[in-house]
């Protein structure tokens, strides 16, 4: 069974089993084992609670498996543990099949069955004392570089070695941006239905299309609160950059990961706003405008846009 399937058939989010309805991006990220992954992710797409569900699984459908979850800082692993991980595996039965006794947990290591897996803020005495077949990094930017590399002697006497990033991009060539660009760079695609061409939809002129915005605007992190009052955002769509037809991004069947390198032996995906149909331009372009205000540019291309 698929990862993706297994976390459907056994987990559940508010009380509903849990959907990719919409993410539907997420499925072959959760289901990608490959030892050496990195992910470029954006805000408000849902990875961080999938990597939790995964990291679990994988905890849950191996027999006797130890696995690290790092987190940039204690702070940040503590409300993960405590707000997602603790509700989760408290809540499904698939993550409390012991036998035996009651299991070992704590906000730092959670037993799950016969595996066990470690949360910690990306300390150096869980980089050097901890044995683990697989590592997740989340935040893999804002995280200490040279204790993510010690992390990897924990790997040595596993048969998985796996090693998965997931972060916002921060600076060109540093941290996920780093990994991706060896990778083969799979990126998600959205076929057209009228030319039949293959997009990866960006917000640029390219492919965005705003009711009453000016063409001579060649880069949309222009637009303003002045510029924005004139404009019918409601109205905005994604277009393909061949013919101009609007493209079907909620269409599940159109829309395929393909890598730009299938050779390299490095796996990475960039997760972007388009990913999923739930954001829209608007949503977007209502970031702008707050990022701007707070002169904080750089964070929206990193967080909203998921550019370095
Ligand atoms: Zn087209």
């Amino acid at each position: 069974m698929l990862m993706s399937d297994w976390i459907v058939k056994n987990t559940r989010l508010r009380k509903r089993p849990f959907s990719f309805a919409g993410y539907e991006f997420q499925r072959q990220i959760v289901d990608d084992m490959h030892p050496n992954m990195s992910v470029i992710k954006c805000s408000q797409i849902g990875l961080t609670e999938i990597q939790i569900r995964k990291f679990l699984a994988f905890l849950a459908r191996n027999v006797g498996v130890s696995a690290i979850f790092t987190l940039p800082d204690d702070a940040m692993y503590k409300r993960v543990s405590q707000t997602r991980v603790k509700p989760l595996v408290e809540s499904e039965a698939v993550f409390n099949m012991q036998t035996s006794e009651k299991p070992i947990r704590s906000m730092a290591l959670y037993q799950i069955n016969q595996s066990f897996g470690y949360f910690t803020g990306n300390k150096e005495g869980d980089a050097t004392s901890i044995n683990a077949d697989a590592l997740f990094h989340d935040e893999v930017d804002l995280s200490d570089q040279e204790m993510l590399a010690l992390f990897q002697s924990r790997l040595q006497g596993s048969d998985y070695r796996i090693t998965q990033g997931f972060s916002t991009p921060t600076y060109e060539g540093f941290g996920v941006d780093a990994g991706f660009k060896v990778s083969d760079q799979h990126e998600y695609m959205c076929r057209c239905t009228k030319c039949g061409h293959h997009n990866i939809p960006a917000f640029t002129p390219d492919f965005v299309t705003i009711p009453g915005l000016s063409g001579d605007i060649n880069d949309l992190s222009e637009i303003d609160a002045e510029i924005a009052s004139h404009l019918d955002l409601g109205a905005a769509y994604v277009r393909c950059e061949n013919c101009g037809a609007r493209l079907e991004l909620h269409e599940p069947s159109l829309r395929e990961w393909v890598p730009r390198y299938p050779g390299r032996r490095q796996r990475g995906y960039r997760v972007t706003p388009f990913a999923t149909p739930r954001l829209t331009v608007e949503y977007i372009v209502d970031q702008l405008l707050q990022y701007k205000q707070r002169d904080a540019l750089r964070r929206w291309y990193n967080t909203v846009l998921g550019e370095p």
